[in-house]
């Protein structure tokens, strides 16, 4: 492909981007297709002579899209969002087009720059502490992959902070704390580390809102250390996946540098984060704990964020820390701003050496919406959540399964008449299955201390009212055909 093969192939890939976006509202959610559809519809190798562009863009409608789930769509309501912006596109786009792998300052001095200057407006808008701005030198931001990548790079740093101070500790006697509510990346960063991993409880059905307390907190690490464990980090939530469940970061945080200061205190606020964009939800989401206490903090713009996969922020409040743990500086990567110290060096921020040039999508839609803007789209994901809660709320036959949090709500369906926890399970399994069976809208499941319920997640970037309401009728018929069907069975 030449360039001006290129320039009418590019104007051809925005126009199939146009058109997938006016028609997505009348496309199903889920895709319509069964297992192994593609490898029964593609050849089984690689053409041996290159083909014209026309048939792979037209492939790529004609196959491809058929068999995507569509997580801009106004009626998905599913895990949580990737909400997806043109301005994030066009960042990719752009970011593609000159291809840096960005790993030094030198390597591509705009990657890095941009990267310090956005990670910082993004921590303003978050209302962070500045100890965790680019701009004081001390702490700093960093872009990262997942949530999962930052977390790995945040617990490893918390081990060689706590391996610096305990020189003598056996790598056996570690312990990552996580809850029985963290994402299962804390599970993984165990099986990748070659270290223990223990669930300390929270209320596993939610239903008071909170998570892990200081008075669970203490009686484990009291334990742990009697018993010869070293916990050395804790990854605290505030939003899990299951049910948006928010740990008492302050509380947590106090705890430890009071009496623990040597175990590092993770904040994972992958989903709930950008909530911190508005000083209303602010202290529903932990800011105060979070900027006494973190020794670090996720937010994925990926996910509620306006940003399009992947953009995961990491903040810490010592850099030092991560360049302690994974500075690696051989010969060919030396440069004369790094050795002296007057520029960043991301690669020492994460685990992988090159990285994507992903702070020009941050930079295009902050630009674009404003902070205003950005806060606006997350008030507005809440404010049709909860028109969805309170019909939920204010409707015989349904029930909130745990406090809404922010754009996420868990409800059930109860039967016509008295009925034992075992059956309003088989129940609410039998209204889940017919949900999934309509492929006009898309919503997850999840179980909650025995109790099975339906998550209604909210945040696609053009979901309105009109769509929430749409769904509340498609959930309403469901559950009053499935509640006859029940009755007529018993
Ligand atoms: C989604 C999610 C994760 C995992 O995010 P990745 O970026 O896919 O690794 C972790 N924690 C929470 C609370 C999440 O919601």
């Amino acid at each position: 492909m030449d360039i001006e093969d290129f320039r009418k192939a590019g104007y051809d890939a925005v126009d199939r981007i146009c058109d997938y976006y006016l028609s997505l509202r009348d496309r199903p959610v889920v895709a319509e297709v069964e297992p192994a559809y593609l490898r029964k519809t593609l050849p089984d190798h690689a053409p041996e002579q290159g083909e014209p562009w026309a048939d792979i863009a037209n492939d790529y409608s004609s196959l491809i899209v058929p068999g995507l789930t569509h997580w801009q769509h106004p009626s998905f309501f599913a895990y949580f969002p990737t909400a997806a912006t043109f301005e994030g596109m066009l960042g990719d786009f752009l970011a593609s087009s000159t291809a840096n792998p960005g790993f030094n300052w030198l390597a591509s001095p705009a990657c890095t720059e941009l990267e310090s200057v956005v990670m910082d407006w993004a921590a303003k808008m978050f209302g962070l502490d500045p100890i965790f701005y680019n701009e004081g030198e001390i702490g700093g931001g960093v872009i990262q992959t997942t949530a999962s990548d930052s977390a790995l790079t945040a617990i490893v740093a918390a081990r060689s902070r706590y391996m610096t101070l305990h020189p003598s500790t056996s790598m056996e006697s570690l312990v990552i704390y996580v809850t029985s509510q963290t994402h299962s990346f804390g599970k993984k960063a165990g099986l990748v580390l070659g270290l223990k991993v223990r669930a300390l409880p929270v209320d596993e059905t939610a239903r008071r809102g909170d998570g892990l307390d200081a008075t669970t907190l203490r009686a484990a690490v009291e334990e742990d250390r009697a018993a010869g464990h070293m916990p050395f980090v804790l990854v605290a939530t505030v939003g899990t996946t299951t049910s948006g469940l928010i740990d008492c970061v302050k509380e947590l945080g106090a705890l430890l540098k009071e009496d623990y200061p040597d175990i590092w205190l993770h904040v994972d606020a992958a989903w709930a984060g950008c909530a911190l964009s508005c000083p209303e939800y602010r202290e529903r989401a932990q800011l105060e704990g979070i900027n006494l206490y973190a020794d670090s903090l996720c937010i994925n713009f990926h996910k509620w964020g306006l940003i399009n996969f992947d953009c995961s922020a990491l903040w810490v409040r010592e850099r030092a820390r991560l360049i302690d743990a994974l500075d690696i500086t051989p010969e060919y990567l030396r440069t004369k701003h790094g050795d002296a110290g007057t520029v960043i060096e991301f690669r020492n921020w994460h685990l992988s050496l090159g990285r994507r040039f992903r702070s020009l999508k941050i930079w295009f839609v902050l630009r674009s919406y404003g902070v205003s803007g950005f806060r606006a789209y997350i008030r507005r994901c809440i404010a049709c959540c909860d028109v969805f809660a309170s019909h939920i709320r204010e409707t015989s036959g349904f029930e909130l399964v745990a406090p809404p949090s922010f754009s996420l709500t868990l409800f059930r369906i109860l039967p016509n008449g008295p009925a034992d926890e075992h059956y309003i399970n088989m129940l609410n399994r039998a209204f889940f299955d017919a949900l999934l069976a309509r492929h006009d809208l898309l919503l997850t499941q999840t179980e909650l201390g025995g109790t099975f319920c339906v998550r209604f997640s909210v945040g696609s970037a053009r979901t309105t009212v009109d769509d929430i309401e749409k769904a509340w009728t498609v959930v309403k018929d469901i559950a009053k055909d499935v509640r006859l069907r029940f009755s007529i069975a018993n």
